[in-house]
């Protein structure tokens, strides 16, 4: 049962191709697993649709055209899921979002007591910081507020903070008015993340340093 969604400007953005590269990747693995906000940007997409056609569209440059066949021809990126599962060791009958299929998927590196970082790179938008995080059971996390728009979608496990309980299929969003301590559950868990900006790591990282 899925209860944290993104916010309406947040899926607005993605339906309308607004939203970060990064971002848009971690909504897109909500999406998946959630008929509710598939349905809502499905309304979107065909409301804007018809908005876009009460205008005279520009026509689209031959050059352009030419590049939106070109890519339609690229190849679908090399299925390694199941490498990356291995390499990763996740937990039994857990898999990644298939949004992340073509994401080159770093192993896990250990960046303190009980917390893993797999860098996450967008081969389509490199500069942007996405990433998965392993916390540890029971980990609580030093108060923090955010410098931007932060997305985490829970993979497995969950946690929880004063906007409540987090389980697999939600997705948490956090911006610079967001302060927050939010507590790993006893089995741990493991999230997808985008953070806008530089690299800086999200609310998982802070355990020691606040
Ligand atoms: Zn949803």
């Amino acid at each position: 049962m899925i209860s944290h969604h993104p916010s309406p400007e947040t899926l607005l953005a993605h339906a309308t191709g607004a939203l970060a590269a990064g971002h848009a990747v971690v909504v897109a693995a909500h999406l998946q697993g959630c008929a509710q906000c598939e349905a809502a940007q499905t309304r979107m997409e065909s409301l804007g649709g018809a908005l876009l056609e009460e205008f005279a569209p520009e026509p689209l440059a031959d050059e352009a055209f030419a590049q939106v066949l070109a890519r339609l021809d690229d190849p679908a990126p090399a299925p390694t899921a199941s490498l990356r599962q291995a390499r990763l060791a996740l937990p039994s009958g857990v898999s990644l979002p298939a949004v992340l299929r073509g994401a080159e998927i770093g192993r896990w590196l250990w960046i303190g007591l009980g917390l893993r970082y797999s860098r996450v790179r967008l081969p389509w938008a490199p500069e942007q910081n996405v990433m998965l995080l392993k916390v540890a059971g029971g980990r609580k996390v030093l108060h923090h507020s955010h410098g931007g728009l932060e997305l985490t979608q829970v993979i497995w496990g969950g946690f929880h903070d004063i906007t409540g309980q987090y389980g697999p299929g939600d997705i948490g969003e956090a911006d610079e008015t967001t302060e927050h301590q939010p507590v790993a559950d006893p089995e741990g868990c493991i999230c997808l993340a985008s953070l806008e900006g530089g690299l800086r790591l999200p609310w998982f990282t802070r355990l020691f340093g606040g």
